[in-house]
């Protein structure tokens, strides 16, 4: 027999229970977190889709690793199985343990980066474009134009604009950073990148002497959509399929708090040696030595390890299904959610959804917080709120899409809770109409939407 369910590949050993709250409470603590969902304590969510960074369930054996752990300063056993893993995944020789991503980021932009640099990528990720842009350097984003279309359907709308990417190689002669495939896209909708994408930007930075790295963060759920959706890939397994992405470029970045399915841990993998010894400079003074950087022995160990699982056929089968299944049931409902349904979210056009807030009055931000006051989900806007900048004269100047990211963390939710959230989203789109947009009344200024303080209006 074949089933049309594609059930949980695992059971539930360990537990941990909700807080429930009621609305009249939410709209309390809403006010209490200046209406800012990172201001919010985490036992006053009941379902917490703000990310899936660092949110994955570790399995048994992961567990198991951790006890494993060699805790020692130099030469750690632990370290040495997370070193021949990402070797052999990436097949890079130099591999440098971060504390997470941007840990890795802030070290290889650090160097490459500065005032007068450029980088070019299909979307920087905010923490890549943050660090960027810290260094001085210009971060510029091109992603294909169907990217760009939330409501298009496409099967790779991660890939990057070749055309454009060529202009700006030869408009930024001698000034280009690094050229950054980011896979699975995570600003752009967590849409992927086709290995036929990435084999045209790599022999395109070749022939310009331009740096190639990859933003591997989600690199095995990008793999699913290769197999799945690229012509001639069926063949090969997701592991294979990553590893000949890897071979296309000259570095990697990670944050382990993704596809390594661990709670901590990244790291930066590089081919050449000389980029790789100016890096582990920087790593020793910020992050530690060399064969631990910013992580103890059993986060080494449990990388190691989420780094096998992640490939494995079931559970990758089920992760994608368990997203496409939110993606399916807010369609059903009329939502304008971008198409196709990514790999670790779904993405709601709260721009499409609110047509009567403008951009400076953040339909995004206003989502987010009526998810939250109605079913104590947490969610995070990815549109002017994390992306806008200010004009000379001081208006906004917009995001190119107000997007609300449900992130969905890996191993951790069931189907009943999604039914849930899709209920929510039913009142949403009852009340659709009356519901205003909100002002910015406190911001830093990097990285605003993590402690901004808003107002409703
Ligand atoms: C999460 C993420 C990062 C940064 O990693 P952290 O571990 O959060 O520091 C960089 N790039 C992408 C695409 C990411 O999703």
């Amino acid at each position: 027999m074949h089933h049309r369910t594609i059930i949980e590949p695992f059971r539930i050993k360990s537990v941990e229970p909700i807080g429930l709250s009621t609305e009249s409470e939410r709209v309390e603590y809403l006010k209490e977190a200046y209406y800012n969902p990172f201001l919010l304590r985490s036992r006053d969510v009941i379902i917490d889709l703000m990310t899936d960074s660092g949110t994955s369930a570790m399995s048994a054996h992961q567990w198991a690793g951790m006890m494993e752990g060699d805790e020692a300063y130099a030469g750690s056993r632990s370290w040495e199985r997370m070193q021949a893993e990402v070797r052999d995944l990436t097949g890079m020789a130099n591999i440098l343990p971060t504390h997470q991503g941007r840990a890795a980021e802030r070290i290889l932009y650090g160097h490459l980066g500065g005032p007068g640099k450029v980088f070019i990528s299909n979307t920087h990720f905010d923490t890549t474009r943050a660090n960027i842009e810290f260094s001085g350097a210009t971060a510029i984003d091109i992603p294909i134009a169907e990217g760009r279309d939330p409501a298009l359907e496409h099967p790779f709308k991660g890939n990057l604009d070749t055309s454009e990417l060529e202009r700006l190689l030869t408009e930024h002669k001698d000034h280009v950073g690094a050229v950054i495939l980011t896979v699975t896209n995570n600003s752009g909708g967590g849409q992927p990148v086709s290995l036929a994408n990435a084999e045209h930007v790599s022999s395109i930075c070749k022939r310009h002497g331009v740096l190639f790295l990859l933003d591997c963060c989600r690199i095995a759920e990008n793999s699913w959509f290769v197999k799945n959706r690229e012509a001639g890939m069926e063949g090969l397994s997701y592991r294979q399929i990553a590893q000949r992405m890897f071979a296309l470029t000259d570095g990697a970045i990670m944050s382990a708090k993704k596809d390594a399915l661990v709670n901590m841990g990244g790291f930066l993998a590089v081919r050449e040696g000389t980029l790789a010894e100016a890096c582990i400079n920087l790593l020793i003074i910020t992050e530690g030595f060399t064969t631990y950087g910013g992580l103890s022995g059993r986060d080494m160990e449990a990388i190691a390890i989420g780094l096998q699982e992640v490939f494995d056929p079931h559970y990758l089968d089920y992760r994608i299904r368990s997203t496409t299944f939110v993606g399916d049931k807010l369609h059903a409902l009329g939502v304008p959610l971008m198409r196709p349904t990514g790999g670790h979210a779904v993405y709601i056009d709260a721009k499409a959804l609110y047509p009567h807030i403008p951009p400076h009055q953040y339909p995004g931000q206003t989502l987010v917080c009526e998810l939250y006051r109605l079913g104590g989900i947490r969610s995070v806007e990815i549109g002017s709120v994390m992306f806008g900048t200010y004009l000379p004269d001081g208006s906004l100047k917009p995001s190119p899409m107000e997007l609300v990211r449900l992130a969905i963390p890996r191993r951790v939710y069931t189907q009943s809770h999604m039914e849930y959230v899709a209920e929510t989203f039913e009142e949403i789109m009852r009340t659709r109409e009356k519901v205003r947009g909100y002002r910015i009344i406190k911001e830093p200024k990097f990285l605003r939407h993590f402690t901004a303080h808003f107002e409703k209006l």
